[in-house]
């Protein structure tokens, strides 16, 4: 019988996880006789009882092992720590708030069936989110698919059936700073696409707010292209060239016409914009080192507390 890996990272959500597994557990009742199915939870140093809600579930549903982080550690880094402690031959991360709606999983698994090694959740309504959220959204979709290699498929987050290759690929990849749509879309495989309605939050509050989501947009363009870093090259070419031509003009206007006092405001103008210039490629520079700064640390991407297995 083959077996199917939930991971779902969990961060102050102990009003969601009893919800979340009674849904999934009548959604998945159909399908028991032909797969077994476990629970990887991972406890991302929530600070409500969400350790508790898990280890009271465990009894009645044995099938969940919970990894419970030493603090807070972001959600990608959970969703790595739930791969890398999955044994499915199949994995599915989920959101717990069920955003991700279960009944979605049985088409997933059919395509799985039909050979497919990764199979993509899209969101083809998301009028539950936001305008602004739908809006940046796509702005980052369109920008990040430009300058990336390889593409990120628009509208799909972390919810994907991934096939045990798939997930032997990802654990192989060893970067610290991890956005795991880039990682899941960087190590490819054959794709299927199953859309679905995204859902409104059952319970509990998002995560994430404005800031936390354009510093998680920088992550993914920094991490899947260095576009911004060589884009300098030709942004001081063009400069340097259009100041050679400007200086070509003015001696040939001095030798015609003789000296000149004026031009106070152009030379200003000019200095605050190669300065601002300056500054922005520098900018850009040091998100670049920092990034090197974090990698070359080479500290471990999640520290575990405590590993409650399954049974
Ligand atoms: N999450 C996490 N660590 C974090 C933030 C979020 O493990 O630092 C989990 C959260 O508990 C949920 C999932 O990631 O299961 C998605 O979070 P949320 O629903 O808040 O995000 P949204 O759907 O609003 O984008
Ligand atoms: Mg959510």
């Amino acid at each position: 019988m083959r077996r199917i890996s939930f991971v779902v990272p969990v961060f102050n959500e102990e009003e969601s996880i009893p919800v979340f597994l009674k849904t999934m557990e009548e959604t998945l009742a159909p399908l028991t006789g032909a797969y077994t199915f476990d629970y990887v939870f991972v406890n991302d140093g929530s600070r409500d009882k969400t350790l508790e809600v898990l280890v009271e579930a465990k009894k009645q549903y044995p099938a969940i092992s919970i990894v419970d982080f030493s603090r807070n550690f972001g959600k990608e880094a959970a969703l790595t720590a739930g791969i890398d402690n999955s044994k499915g031959d199949a994995v599915i991360p989920m959101d717990v708030d069920l955003q991700d709606p279960p009944e979605v999983v049985p088409k997933l698994i059919k395509k799985w069936e039909e050979g497919y090694e990764v199979v993509l959740a899209r969101r083809a309504d998301r009028s539950s989110d936001s305008r602004a959220k739908r809006l940046t959204a796509l702005w980052f979709y369109q920008f990040i698919n430009i300058i990336a290699k390889p593409q990120i498929p628009e509208n799909v987050g972390d919810f994907r059936l991934m096939d045990r290759k798939v997930v032997e690929a990802l654990k192989r990849l060893p970067e610290r700073r991890r956005f795991m749509k880039g990682l899941f879309a960087w190590v490819g495989f054959n794709t299927a696409v199953v859309d679905y309605e995204r859902q409104v939050r059952q319970a509990g509050v998002t995560k994430f707010s404005g800031w936390k989501l354009w510093n998680f947009a920088l992550e993914g363009i920094t991490s899947f292209s260095t576009a911004l870093l060589e884009i300098w090259t030709y942004i001081g070419l063009l400069i340097s060239s259009s100041a050679f031509l400007y200086l070509a003009y003015i001696i040939l206007r001095t030798l015609l016409f003789g000296r000149d006092i004026e031009g106070y405001s152009s030379t200003l103008a000019t200095i605050l914009f190669l300065g601002g210039a300056q500054m922005v490629g520098l900018g850009i520079l040091g998100v670049y080192i920092g990034r090197i700064y974090v990698e070359v640390k080479n500290r471990p991407i999640y520290i575990v507390r405590d590993y409650f297995p399954e049974g």
